[in-house]
């Protein structure tokens, strides 16, 4: 059979969805987790794009062994140093080149000919491969190309060195039949195409990033990228999980094969969904909440004799624990190891010291600590601490109905001065977010909040989210608490914090239009 390869662009493509910024830790997870998920390929960033880029690729590349890290560039020698330095640690080093090949973008951004075009892609993949081993390179907008064009700069790059060819469905644009064609096309037109992994790139504006992918693997191609949850630019890119398990669940059909581990995907799906902030609609395809749940009465009737009656894809396959662990009181400190690590964290000494401190207080109020919880502790301890910034020192908040809502606050700022305020609102939450507000001295504008319960019961943990817009910078936070309020306040300082540390990397920090 042949063997499709699982290119993971979440870190970078995924990373590029609005109101999302992981910091570094965040994002060494999300690439450890990729690891256990057995993907093939990691896109850790897009080094010369800012400092945290660079940072972030540079530490994944040398912590992750079991695949290849890549990161993005553009087709210029600064960008391919750039890439070098960040990538030379890693397990096998691969360089992701790109450079726009449509009429629209060599007129309008690039402002280059056609010719002009093929010389510098050329010349960016000779000077990559004096370093990398690997080097892909991918046609910016190669669905908008005109295919004769596209055939000429693929076979000139394969030429100068590159081993894997992408055609990137950049807008969205393209539909299942004209992609497999452009695949075909190029194979019947390439000199020495056979001597390269040819590779699917698609975005979901239309809907059609999953079947475009899936039609370009029946049309030729050995690789495709693509994202957890779909997340990515716009509409999103095309979500790993259902590629991977349509290829599973009708191996009768496709005759493809991957090396990825199935039972991590669900793990992975709520990982990358906590950390981004992007919630997972209850009825997407395979990790929806409502995925597994059969409604209809004829449904459950026909599940409770035989499963395979109204269900094709078992839950057990991608991980969904049909039972919850449990801790308690009486837990100890090995216990509770022994549970982060079944999760899939990896926590320091002194992280687990400090969570099993928080884990004790949380059973003194909470009879039964469910993973869900503990999984939000594990946050709080290990993603939501930032010790330079601003910290939460207590809140007190008055409502009834008969009264106008009141809330003082006092915050801890990086150096440990205390600042206190109070203000009202029309509601306990304004009126919190009025006093927090206040202390932090600038204007702050909420664009979402969100609450949840960790788990079901009446002594369940409260999580909220926020996105925020401070300083023409949005980004978004979360909190934990068993209160609501307290849980609010977190969260909102949570969000705050990301935008003080964001503006600390200001100017080494804006975005690149990219693939
Ligand atoms: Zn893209």
């Amino acid at each position: 059979m042949r063997k499709i390869k699982f290119f993971d662009t979440t870190l970078r493509d995924g990373e590029q969805s609005a109101g999302v910024n992981l910091n570094l830790q965040e994002k060494l997870e999300i690439a450890r987790q990729l690891e256990r998920l057995r993907v093939d390929i990691i896109e850790a960033g897009f080094p010369a794009s800012s400092k945290g880029d660079f940072e972030a690729v540079k530490q994944i590349a040398e912590t992750v062994r079991a695949c290849s890290v890549t990161g993005l560039s553009r087709s210029v020698r600064s960008d391919i140093d750039a890439a070098w330095e960040a990538l030379k640690g890693g397990a096998e080093p691969r360089l992701h080149l790109f450079i726009a090949t449509s009429p629209i973008h060599m007129v309008h951004k690039l402002r280059m000919t056609p010719e002009q075009v093929i010389e510098a892609a050329v010349e960016a993949v000779k000077y990559a491969k004096r370093f990398f081993p690997i080097v892909q390179w991918s046609a910016e907008d190669a669905c908008r190309s005109e295919l004769p064009f596209l055939a000429k700069i693929v076979a000139e790059v394969i030429k100068a060195g590159a081993s894997v060819i992408n055609i990137p469905d950049t807008v969205g644009y393209i539909t299942p039949k004209e992609y497999g064609e452009i695949f075909l096309y190029l194979q019947n037109n390439v000199p020495n195409i056979e001597n390269v992994s040819l590779s699917a790139h698609c975005h979901d504006d239309l809907g059609m990033a999953v079947v475009n992918s899936l039609s370009a693997i029946e049309h030729g191609a050995t690789q495709v990228e693509c994202t957890i949850n779909g997340i990515g630019e716009r509409a999103g890119n095309a979500a790993l999980e259902e590629i991977a398990v349509a290829l599973h669940i009708r191996k009768d059909y496709y005759q493809v094969e991957t090396r990825l581990n199935l039972q991590e995907i669900k793990r992975t799906s709520n990982l990358v969904s906590k950390l981004t902030g992007v919630v997972v609609p209850p009825n997407k395809a395979v990790v929806g909440k409502n995925a597994f749940a059969h409604e209809s009465g004829i449904h459950q009737d026909g599940v409770l004799k035989e499963k395979t009656t109204y269900e094709i894809i078992s839950p057990e396959l991608v991980g969904v624990p049909s039972n919850s662990m449990v801790l308690g009181k009486h837990s100890g400190r090995h216990a509770l190891r022994n549970r982060v690590e079944e999760l899939g964290y990896t926590l320091s000494e002194e992280e687990i010291n400090q969570l099993f401190i928080r884990f004790k207080e949380l059973a003194d109020k909470k009879k039964d600590i469910t993973d869900d919880d503990l999984i939000a502790l594990i946050f709080e301890e290990k993603f939501d601490h930032f010790k330079d910034f601003y910290q939460l020192s207590s809140i007190q908040v008055q409502y009834g109905t008969n009264q106008i809502p009141t809330a003082v606050v006092v915050l801890k700022d990086g150096k440990g001065n205390e600042i206190q305020e109070a203000a009202t609102g029309a509601g306990s939450v304004e009126a919190l977010y009025n006093t927090l507000e206040r202390c932090l001295q600038t204007p702050v504008t909420l664009l979402d909040y969100r609450i949840e319960s960790v788990g079901g019961g009446r002594d369940a943990l409260a999580q909220v989210f926020v996105k925020v817009r401070a300083h023409a910078i949005e980004t978004s936070g979360r909190g934990t608490a068993q209160d609501v309020l307290e849980a609010s306040a977190k969260a909102y300082i949570n969000a705050i914090n990301r935008v003080f540390m964001i503006e600390a990397m200001r100017g080494e920090n804006e975005k690149v239009a990219t693939p």
